[in-house]
């Protein structure tokens, strides 16, 4: 199976803070991998990251056989272009813990703005892929609405439509549902499972373990800026090696 994250020896530091702390993952084509560990531990900055809104002090990302991160060799440091870092960009849906959509634009405005001004596409062709792709997050009848008058679960289904309008390599998703009031974390959690059973590759920022242990083919344990344990759910969630997964369990199960 081939590779779509290839990451590297990942260092991040804020100033004298080092928030990742030698990252190692690959994360194969069609799989998900669910990352999980407490707050702090570097989960937002690794995803962002991937998706090059934090540039890496150290080590390499390549996304789908293209290197979009950093990479220090030597004293060598290579970076790409900003065109360049945006094109890769486009490649990776990234849905937010808040939502983040536009607040002035309707529900089918916000899905065909990047499709429309980062990709070039036709405006009357991404209306069309907007409106199956509000259809099949259950939004048919939403698209002239503003986000406003959604409810959370409704927005972030938006911010998956949008997402997706990327026809996106990856989908990143930083704990889609730690906002939501809890009656509303099911219909989100249906569209990211839906989107899963279809192949999609993706990485889930979460601490919803029961939808962890169904979905992930790979549960990545962090803590303290590093992977402190990774396996298929059975091994991580139900017989962790490590102690501090094990309290970290205990403590969000
Ligand atoms: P998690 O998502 O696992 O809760 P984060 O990646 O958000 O963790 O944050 C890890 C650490 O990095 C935290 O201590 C956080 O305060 C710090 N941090 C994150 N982003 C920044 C930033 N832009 N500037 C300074 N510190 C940051
Ligand atoms: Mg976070």
């Amino acid at each position: 199976m081939s590779v779509m994250v290839d990451i590297r020896s990942v260092h991040k530091s804020f100033g004298s803070l080092d928030v990742l702390k030698g990252i190692d993952l690959e994360v194969r084509t069609g799989e998900v991998t669910v990352v999980l560990g407490p707050s702090g531990s570097g989960k937002s900055t690794l995803l962002r990251t991937i998706n090059h809104l934090e540039k890496v002090d150290h080590g390499a990302i390549s996304v789908d056989g293209a290197l979009i991160g950093y990479r220090r060799s030597g004293d060598k440091l290579y970076e790409l272009p900003e065109r360049e870092v945006l094109k890769q960009r486009t490649r990776i849906g990234f849905v937010f813990q808040n939502f983040h959509l536009f607040p002035h634009l309707t529900v089918l405005e916000n899905v065909i703005e990047a499709p429309v001004a980062a990709l070039k596409r036709p405006r009357n062709e991404a209306v069309d892929s907007a409106r199956r792709l509000l259809e099949r997050v259950g939004l048919a009848d939403k698209a002239d609405t503003y986000p406003r008058q959604l409810s959370g679960g409704q927005q972030q289904r938006v911010a998956i439509a949008r997402a997706l309008a990327l026809e996106p390599k990856l989908l990143l998703f930083d704990e889609p549902t730690s906002a939501l009031d809890p009656e509303l974390v099911g219909e989100v959690l249906d569209v990211i499972r839906d989107l899963a059973g279809q192949g999609t590759t993706m990485i889930v920022v979460t601490h919803e373990i029961a939808f962890a242990r169904e979905i992930a083919d790979t549960v990545v344990f962090m803590a303290d800026g590093r992977i402190v344990e990774q396996g298929p759910p059975g091994e991580v969630l139900d017989a962790p090696r490590e102690d501090r997964t094990r309290a970290f369990l205990s403590k969000v199960l």
